[in-house]
């Protein structure tokens, strides 16, 4: 990944030079507006060209992932990561129970994939019904004080278990809200 330096060659048109600016970054998400006050942001003299160091732009890329789930209500990157936690398995576990890749949970976990609707619906139903982790994958057993605890029932009716029908976005890998954020962002 290109990490933009004052003074650096301009990554987008290599003529111009790029130059540090405070500036005030707001990003629009259906409606909502998620607003960064006082960004370090590197621009290039002669083209469009605006970026942020990598430390800066992951973390305006994880608070931008969670703000878009909270508007779209959805489980945020913590929330994921404990209701994985708390049913007990590790990443490579639950990536086999949601027919995932394992650096996809990682990528869920650290905001820089965003899980589809469907997934997270899969997530609450984990989430209230740890015991499901066995229907959906017999080979992995959760330790048994995970697996009662919940009145919630499935039924056939509310629930079906037809992997075809729940995970096309098994290969969500590629599937993310690319971290260019900044280029795109407008001033307040
Ligand atoms: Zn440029």
């Amino acid at each position: 990944m290109y990490i933009p330096k004052a003074g650096a060659l301009c990554p987008q048109c290599e003529k111009g030079r790029l130059g540090s600016f405070k500036k005030c970054l707001t990003f629009n998400y259906k409606g909502r507006v998620k607003q960064f006050n006082d960004e370090k942001v590197f621009k290039c003299d002669l083209c469009d060209y605006e970026g942020l160091t990598r430390d800066d732009n992951e973390r305006v890329d994880r608070v931008l992932a969670d703000f878009r789930r909270s508007v779209d209500s959805l489980f945020s990157c913590d929330e994921l990561k404990s209701i994985r936690m708390e049913l007990g398995l590790n990443k490579k576990e639950m990536a086999k129970v949601l027919s995932v890749n394992e650096k996809t949970i990682g990528r869920y976990e650290n905001g820089k994939v965003t899980q589809s609707e469907h997934m997270d619906k899969l997530y609450r139903v984990l989430k209230d019904l740890p015991s499901a982790v066995e229907i959906i994958e017999p080979s992995i057993t959760i330790s048994s004080d995970k697996s009662h605890g919940s009145m919630m029932t499935v039924s056939e009716s509310n629930y079906n278990p037809k992997l075809e029908n729940v995970y096309h976005f098994s290969m969500a890998d590629d599937y993310s809200f690319d971290s260019g954020v900044a280029v795109n962002a407008s001033e307040c």
